[in-house]
């Protein structure tokens, strides 16, 4: 939430003006869509027409994303607001004016807005459900690091736990419930198996882990 607030604010100042008024920000789960803007088109007494009012800008939190991609959604959601809150009119949901406005921000900003809602086939293979993992993380008794994503249900917890102190030489296991991506690329089991993390100096290019069995 704080993500997607603070990049509102620095690209509306960046990309239009400042000009943009503060919009709710809501997380949504929900599947088909990256992200979206509502309100609602009031009418205004008789004969004066329409105004849109009641702006939401949801972005979608089910899966996670490459970081350009978020942003990208963030700016193709803000183009849609910015159409939206000044009641133009476009030729269509993604019209004339709405492209005019990607094409000037993508420029400017070296970015690769689509008028997609929905991931391509490459962007889908990157994307990982959010999901939050149970994680050990083990400090050997030699100083190495290692880690290892266990299924949460609190029996295979226990069990990975009490196993994995009677195979390998273990100082401390410590436990995380976290939500954070970089998990992802872990197969979640409880095979007696941990990755071990290299010391900086010791990472290799392209590399990030190595297992011990
Ligand atoms: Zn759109």
């Amino acid at each position: 939430m704080e993500y997607i607030q603070a990049h509102f604010d620095a690209y509306n100042r960046q990309y239009f003006g400042g000009q943009l008024p503060a919009i709710p920000i809501k997380l949504s789960h929900a599947k088909g869509f990256l992200g979206k803007v509502t309100f609602m088109r009031k009418r205004q007494g008789l004969f004066r027409g329409y105004r849109n009012e009641d702006f939401v800008l949801r972005i979608n939190v089910r899966i996670d994303l490459p970081e350009e991609l978020v942003q990208d959604t963030i700016l193709h959601e803000m183009i849609h607001y910015y159409i939206a809150v000044n009641q133009f009119q476009d030729t269509s949901t993604h019209g004339r004016l709405f492209r005019a406005e990607m094409a000037r921000i993508n420029k400017e900003g070296n970015r690769h807005i689509t008028i997609s809602h929905r991931l391509n086939e490459e962007q889908k293979a990157q994307a990982q459900i959010h999901k939050v993992r149970a994680v050990a993380i083990v400090h050997f008794s030699d100083g190495k690091t290692g880690v290892k994503v266990v299924p949460k249900q609190e029996k295979h917890i226990r069990y990975w736990h009490k196993m994995a102190q009677r195979r390998f030489p273990i100082e401390r296991i410590d436990w995380h419930m976290t939500d954070d991506p970089y998990f992802a690329q872990f197969p979640s089991s409880i095979a007696m198996k941990i990755f071990i993390i290299p010391k900086p100096e010791e990472l290799p290019v392209g590399n990030l882990t190595k297992s011990l069995e």
